[in-house]
């Protein structure tokens, strides 16, 4: 095995930077070569078929056979042109990967004759075979198959592989019946319930609002290893993440990795990827290091959030392929190294109009910003009355590593608006029933001509908060670095939409005691700051004395998803739900079962691979050592040497023979526990047995001995690579 380690150091250190051409355009040149955009559709539709086409996109209109029709064929002779031969349906199933099943466009008749076809029924309608995804029992309830529909929303893409040109049609996935099995389908629905509940509460500000979309700018974080280093490392191959290594000399103390020159193996890989982004119409912007040393930040421009999700998706794909051109790894496992920086994906998000507005940008003007303060404080008021709900919406087993350890979020939702803010909402609160006399100045009077015109240049920003806001958008930053952002701003659209409707409702009960609009809005408010005070925080989220006082304040601390998933479920959950047409109670129910099995699945192989590299690589490294070690002290016996080193020798022998058995004796311990939970059915509880006595009773004790033996066993035995050449070497 140490000889696969030493193979693949030396690999890895003979590699050098790709030579990666740039082209020799302007970006702007070549920038969504690959994307059936609207410019494409127009040039290729008659201008009647490309108006219903535009429409369905826009508000939602169903598409006509013909319609669709005329679009395949556009869609075909576009793709044809660009060099595709094939297309597929591109889905997001709850397995957290994309699908997608190739099909050819040409076909052969009957006559023999060979053409390329593509009808608009295969545009808006596919029956992948679904049975192998998983749907928490929803296809066996209700029917066995499962199809993808056309979002023309999004729109559709060629991936380029190896030489291969394919068309990928983005689509939602869901059963015969119509239940969603995909994370793009729930999204949708938020995005219907957010503009529906956003655009009456605009009114009240300004009539000519017709549509509200929610933005996102998911910034990825990653990091990189070198291939070869990466498959000598099966645990990193089979869960993503070490489960195993001493934390070298030099981690991210120094911090001297930020912002940071980037090395020129990462650049070339960066620059690579980045030229496939744009063909593909992705807007990557930003490139940097990040904290950990190997670690790195890449972050596009805000879009709107059904296609920014589908281009964080998509981005993360390209980024994969790419580095295997460049003989790298990329890892997006929340927690790759223990005690280095995790990887998140920090969401930030807003809502626009389609008059080009901001609705969470301040502004200099008084009036317009009563109307950035009722946007808000209902998104403060959102996420305090369902706290709990979206700590489940970025629950995963990968998560649960990084919340709440170095350099992330805790478990406990919060939200940091900055000093700013805070005095706002103060002087907002305080100023209770102002009396508006003739000729007041109504807005000094209402407290809410405070905000300085250049509001909070991002300054004192902090960095801990899971939650912040951050001048014209908030930021949530517990989301997981390898997650689907979908199932996160699912759950942020839904309980913004929720609270404007409730929002409006409370305005319009105001509005039966003033005439005056603002009094009654800004009294609304102040309601809403009181109610909503405690899940404001803005201090260091990363200490005890704040878990502890997040405590006081009852805030939901589930520091694991097994029970942080509960909200999932309960009662005030599947009504919003239902109430705002997202999910039936049954697929809520499905969903969480999907969860779940998620959860223990990934659980159970990381024990399995913990256990096979510790009995199997580590243990049999360990003894043979120990056997070096006691024919040295043998040796030295007999010629009668009596020293220092014999007494440390000994000793030395006795701690590894020490780790070796607590090893054995874990290993052995954990597999009966494996077994005693898989005797379980309810998955809940075989989630949480999972969690309590196989992860937390095993993982961290097997992972101390191992570690230790790393520090006392030669290092030309030690079998798998070390962290400090995983982090350092490229
Ligand atoms: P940070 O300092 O947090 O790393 P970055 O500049 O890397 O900031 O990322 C900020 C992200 O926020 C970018 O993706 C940017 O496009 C996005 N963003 C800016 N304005 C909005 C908005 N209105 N809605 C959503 N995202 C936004
Ligand atoms: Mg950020």
């Amino acid at each position: 095995m140490s000889t696969l380690r030493f193979k693949a150091l030396e690999q890895a250190q003979s590699r050098t930077p790709l030579n990666v051409t740039l082209p020799s355009v302007r970006v702007s040149d070549f920038y969504g070569v690959n994307v059936f955009s609207s410019e494409a559709m127009r040039s290729l539709l008659s201008p009647s078929m490309f108006k219903k086409v535009e429409q369905a996109i826009h508000q939602g209109a169903t598409i006509e056979p013909e319609v669709a029709d005329a679009v395949a064929s556009a869609m075909k002779n576009w793709a044809i042109l660009q060099g595709a031969t094939h297309y597929t349906h591109w889905f997001q199933p709850l397995t957290g990967t994309t699908a997608e099943k190739h099909d050819a466009f040409f076909d052969v008749e009957h006559t023999g004759e060979v053409i390329e076809k593509f009808k608009g029924s295969a545009l808006i309608r596919q029956e992948p075979d679904a049975s192998s995804f998983p749907s928490g029992g929803l296809r066996a309830t209700f029917e066995a198959r499962g199809y993808t529909a056309w979002d023309p929303s999004s729109p559709a893409f060629i991936m380029e592989i190896e030489g291969s040109k394919t068309l990928c049609i983005p689509t939602v996935f869901v059963s015969y019946t119509g239940e969603a099995l995909d994370y793009k389908t729930p999204l949708l629905k938020s995005l219907e319930a957010l503009d529906k509940a956003a655009v009456p509460v605009c009114e009240l500000f300004d009539k000519d609002v017709k549509k509200v979309f929610a933005t996102l700018g998911p910034e990825q974080e990653y990091f990189l290893v070198d291939r070869a280093l990466f498959y000598a490392r099966p645990d990193l191959l089979m869960t993503g993440r070490t489960v195993f290594g001493h934390a070298p000399a030099k981690g991210q103390q120094l911090e001297d990795h930020y912002f940071g020159s980037i090395p020129a193996r990462i650049r070339a890989f960066m620059v690579d990827f980045e030229i496939e982004a744009n063909k593909l119409g992705i807007p990557v912007r930003t490139r940097h290091n990040e904290v950990a040393p190997a670690q790195f930040e890449c972050a596009p421009t805000f879009e709107e959030i059904n296609l920014a999700v589908d281009h964080n998706i998509l981005l993360m794909d390209v980024m994969e392929k790419v580095a295997e051109k460049h003989n790298l790894k990329v890892l997006f496992h929340e927690k790759p190294f223990a005690g280095l920086n995790g990887t998140g994906k920090h969401n930030n998000w807003s809502m626009g109009t389609d008059t080009g507005k901001n609705l969470l940008s301040p502004s200099s003007k008084p009036r317009e910003n009563l109307q950035f303060l009722t946007f808000f404080v209902n998104v403060v008021k959102a996420v305090h009355d369902n706290a709990a709900l979206l700590r489940a919406s970025i629950a995963s087993a990968s998560n649960d590593y990084r919340l709440g350890a170095n350099e992330a979020p805790p478990a406990i939702i919060s939200v940091f608006i900055g000093s700013e803010m805070t005095s706002v909402l103060k002087e907002l609160e305080e100023n209770a029933n102002v009396k508006i006399e003739k000729g007041d100045n109504l807005y000094m009077k209402l407290g809410i001509n405070k905000i300085p015109p250049i509001l909070l240049d991002n300054t004192d920003r902090n960095r801990t908060s899971p939650f912040a806001f951050t001048g014209n958008k908030f930021e949530f930053r517990a989301v997981g670095g390898s997650a689907n952002c979908s199932s996160a701003m699912t759950v942020l659209n839904l309980i913004v939409a929720d609270q404007l409707l409730k929002f409006k409702q409370d305005v319009d009960e105001q509005l039966k005691n003033t005439d005056k609009k603002e009094v009654a809005i800004v009294n609304v408010l102040r309601n809403y700051i009181k109610q909503s005070k405690n899940i404001l925080f803005e201090g260091d989220n990363y200490s005890e004395e704040w878990e502890k006082e997040a405590e006081k304040r009852g805030l939901p601390n589930f520091k694991s998803t097994p029970k942080a998933l509960d909200a999932y479920v309960n009662k005030t959950t599947l009504a919003l739900y239902e109430n705002h047409n997202i999910m039936s109670p049954a697929e809520a129910h499905a969903r969480h079962e999907v969860y779940l099995e998620n959860y223990i699945r990934k659980v159970q192989i990381e024990s399995r691979v913990m256990g096979d590299l510790a009995l199997n690589h580590i243990v049999p490294t360990a003894v043979v050592y120990q056997n070096k070690l006691i024919t040295n002290l043998k040796g030295l016996k007999d010629l009668g040497i009596e020293t220092e080193s014999t007494k440390t020798i000994t000793e030395l022998i006795k701690e590894i023979s020490h780790h070796i058995s607590e090893i054995q004796k874990s290993v052995n311990e954990m597999v009966e526990a494996r077994k005693a939970a898989n005797n379980i059915t309810d998955s809940r509880e075989k989630a949480i047995t999972y969690q309590e006595k196989v992860k937390e009773a095993y993982f961290e004790r097997i992972r101390y001995s191992v570690d230790k033996l790393e520090l006392m066993v030669d290092d030309n035995d030690w079998p798998l690579v070390k962290y400090r050449e995983l982090l350092f070497v490229r």
